[in-house]
């Protein structure tokens, strides 16, 4: 039968389009954590029930959210970040597309429960899959900033919630890993607990002030940052700034390069075009598997496109032929380096 075209109706575009912002465990729980800190928090708690089968929840000490938004916190492209796509290109917050909390509230029960400054009492909301308030109620919450619960993640797109089930603990992990590069870069306590049965367990904490040092000890073990870390600056980089943490070639390496964060301008990202560079560099100076890293590139905002993706893990650099170059010198220069020389760069 032929049909004709037509528009599809607003609210099979909003199921359509919010299905495919949060795809995992992972990206819920990064949307979440990166709200909290565009709400200028200096503390986030994160919960796994059951390995986020059950539920998540992210308690942030941050702005919290005025009433006059309530309406929008859950609608499609509904943000306070951005106002205009020109704006993007000096974007300083996270988020910016206004889609997560409308993806979590079509796939899952969302509650809010928020209290600013101004407020002298909280709200618990509740949303319907469409973003609309269903239920508000006053809560008394003594202290400021909003706390986000995503019940039964995926349960309104079956398959998805049975593979979920199905790798539940290894979601799970990756979900800490992401969570992880937060912990790394932020400046904010981070604290991520696990409940699954009767066991509880603090899985990361960092705190506010640490240094990368400190907060690398703390997230990644005292064994790594004492083994391997070298900072390198190179101050002579015009168009990039490298600054970080890597393995030196003495020490343990790991198995698997699970160990490797990236960022740029303190945003955490996917790199392959440097982990690869990373690799092959090491490979050639020592038979251990792969280093640990830690590095945040800083670079002109203008010259980095974030938008590639919904989750903005895939960034591309304009000039990024030159940042692998400039890199691989780098890393040439540290691991072919004496011991004496790595101090001498490291006070650059
Ligand atoms: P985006 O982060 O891209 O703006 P989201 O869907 O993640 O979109 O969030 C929608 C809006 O809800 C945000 O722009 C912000 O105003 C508000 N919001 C969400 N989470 C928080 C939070 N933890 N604290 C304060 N405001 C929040
Ligand atoms: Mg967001």
């Amino acid at each position: 039968m032929k049909r004709g075209i037509s528009e599809l109706d607003e609210k099979t575009v909003h199921s359509l389009s919010t299905n495919q912002v949060v795809v995992s465990l992972a990206v819920a729980v990064k949307e979440l954590v990166e709200n909290a800190l565009d709400a200028k928090a200096d503390k986030i708690t994160v919960t796994l029930v059951d390995n986020g089968v059950e539920l998540i929840e992210v308690k942030d000490n941050g702005s919290g959210i005025s009433a006059d938004n309530y309406d929008k916190i859950a609608m499609r492209h509904a943000t306070s970040k951005l106002q205009e796509f020109d704006d993007l290109e000096a974007i300083g917050t996270f988020g910016f597309r206004g889609e997560a909390l409308a993806a979590l509230g079509a796939i899952s029960t969302l509650k809010v429960f928020t209290k600013t400054a101004d407020d002298e009492i909280g709200s618990a909301l509740e949303f319907d899959q469409y973003g609309a308030i269903t239920s508000h109620m006053i809560k008394a919450q003594s202290s400021n900033g909003t706390i986000i619960r995503v019940e039964n993640l995926f349960h309104r797109i079956p398959v998805r919630r049975t593979v979920f089930k199905q790798n539940a603990k290894r979601e799970a992990q990756r979900a800490l890993a992401t969570m992880m590069s937060y912990a790394l870069i932020a400046n904010a306590r981070i604290v991520v607990t696990t409940k699954n049965g009767r066991s509880m367990k603090t899985e990361i904490q960092t705190r506010a002030g640490d240094s990368l040092k400190g907060k690398i000890a703390s997230v990644l073990g005292g064994q790594i940052s004492k083994e391997e870390v070298i900072e390198d600056h190179l101050q002579k980089a015009r168009i990039f700034k490298f600054n970080g943490f890597i393995s030196k070639t003495d020490s343990g390496g790991r198995t698997s390069p699970d160990r490797q964060f990236f960022f740029v301008n303190g945003r955490p990202i996917d790199a392959p075009f440097l982990s690869r560079i990373i690799n092959q560099e090491w490979r050639k100076v020592t038979s251990k598997k792969y280093p640990v890293v830690v590095l945040n590139i800083e670079v002109d905002q203008s010259a980095v496109d974030i938008n590639l993706a919904p989750d903005k893990r895939t960034v591309l650099l304009q000039n990024q032929k030159h940042c692998q170059f400039r890199f691989r010198i780098l890393l040439q220069n540290i691991w072919g380096a004496t011991e004496r020389d790595v101090v001498s760069m490291t006070q650059l």
